[in-house]
């Protein structure tokens, strides 16, 4: 049950963004975890914090004119929602795939608020994308999509506006055609006007590897806390983008076993281990699909149109798409001898999903912190733009280690402090949620 003054809020944010479900569901699932902060801090209700919050500062949806390589005219719909500057600049990424539209586009963009505020970093919260479908585009479609695309987009966006960077659909190809547009339209070397850049223009180390890798950094937090470890651990992973990629390293190099993995196909199965090198071959240089690697590997199986989440392991990464993990999927897990979820996609677990978990004691990271080490580390790439300068990978991966189990930290006392021991979601959401607040009252009416 929502706190009085909460549940007002929320049925006006049903009724001002009609049919956006997945964005109703972000904001419902932040209103569920701060009533309490309201009890202590009357004065976020009296200037409507929450309100402000729920309404983005500014929304741009553009049309994407491009073409085909086979000479046809193509047109899709672009977005970008820049929904609070309180903390520092717009902060977030596109997202190209044919689910996108504003309602996808403004949960991803309302999650980042919290997200890039628990990093404890200077950014704000935004998110973009477009309905544009790269799988089966040629280099060349892409590399026009992306121009068309930012032929728009430039005009909204700056190193002390908006820095977008990627995020499903948009990996180094996008972001280096994204920047090279900018770059000619603007007569600019803005280095931080947008992160995820290639090593040789701009980027930064461990930046690719820094979703998965800090989501792994988090959740060996919280088995840490438990007293145990990933050694030894089976576990199973959703995915197989940048984010399940790194993830699965990170888990191989703290002496996990990563049995299994996914993509919009089926999901293989590889209990000798997930051979990281052959998923990178397969996922990344030839941009394939994940039979492949049965076929390639004797002791592999390929399952077609499942979830992955029938597999039992100790730990879940959920590192593909949203609300993949149903609350049935979540009971068979738990089922399975699951011990901890480290969510490396943006809300992978529906609110159903959520309560099993949090009922059977599972040490359960919500997305908002397990995989904040992705912008985090962007922001670590902005400021390395500013100062001209870049850090070695070690120290960026001790960074980035640092930032994650600060995270994780100040998710456990914030629960702790009201009263709430062990709930990541409620840690995450007020730690989260108190920064913003206190910077939009520092800032005024705007
Ligand atoms: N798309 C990523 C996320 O969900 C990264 C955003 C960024 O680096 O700006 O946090």
């Amino acid at each position: 049950m929502l706190h009085e003054k909460l549940s007002s809020i929320y049925d006006n944010v049903l009724r001002r963004n009609p049919g956006e479900i997945e964005f109703h569901q972000a904001v419902r699932e932040v209103l569920d975890s701060i009533g309490p902060v309201l009890g202590k801090h009357p004065e976020y209700a009296e200037s409507k914090i929450i309100e402000r919050i729920c309404e983005p500062e500014r929304q741009i949806i553009f049309r994407v004119p491009w073409m085909d390589d086979q000479g046809q005219v193509q047109i899709n719909r672009g977005f970008r929602v820049e929904f609070n500057s309180a903390l520092g600049p717009y902060k977030g990424g596109l997202r190209f795939h044919p689910s996108v539209y504003l309602g996808i586009v403004k949960f991803l963009g309302f999650e980042q608020i919290f997200k890039n505020s628990l990093t404890g970093l200077p950014i704000g919260g935004g998110k973009g994308g477009s309905d544009f479908d790269p799988k089966g585009r040629s280099d060349r479609e892409v590399m026009r999509f992306c121009q068309s695309f930012m032929t728009e987009l430039y005009r909204h966006i700056g190193e002390y506006t908006d820095v977008p960077a990627g995020d499903t659909g948009v990996g180094g190809r996008e972001i280096g055609y994204l920047f090279g547009q900018y770059k000619r339209i603007t007569n600019r070397y803005e280095s931080g006007v947008i992160t995820g850049k290639g090593l040789v223009y701009g980027g930064a180390q461990v930046r690719t590897e820094a979703t998965g890798y800090g989501c792994v950094f988090f959740v060996d937090e919280m088995l840490k806390a438990r007293g145990t470890s990933f050694d030894g651990k089976r576990v199973v992973v959703s995915g197989s983008g940048n984010v399940a990629v790194y993830a699965i390293e990170k888990v191989e190099q703290l002496g996990g076993l990563v049995v299994a993995c996914s993509d919009s196909s089926g999901y293989v199965l590889d209990e000798k281990g997930i051979d990281l090198e052959l998923l990178k071959q397969i996922k990344q240089a030839e941009r394939g699909r994940l039979d492949a690697y049965a076929q390639r590997r004797d002791h592999a199986t390929f399952v077609s149109g499942r979830s992955v989440w029938e597999v039992p392991g100790e730990v879940a990464l959920p590192s593909a798409t949203q609300n993949e993990i149903t609350g049935e999927a979540a009971a068979a897990m738990v089922a399975g001898g699951l011990v901890a979820v480290g969510e490396g996609a943006n809300m992978p677990t529906t609110p159903e999903g959520i309560k099993v978990f949090q009922e059977a004691g599972i040490a359960y990271g919500p997305g908002k912190a397990a995989n904040a080490g992705g912008v985090a580390t962007s922001a670590l790439e902005m400021q390395q733009n500013a100062s001209r300068d870049s850090w070695t990978f070690e120290f960026s991966e001790q960074r980035l280690q640092e930032i994650m189990h600060d995270i994780h930290d100040r998710c456990l006392s914030t629960a702790d402090e009201y009263g709430m021991p062990g709930n990541y979601v409620a840690g995450a959401n007020i730690d989260g949620f108190r920064r913003v607040a206190d910077a939009m009252l520092a800032l005024g009416l705007i």
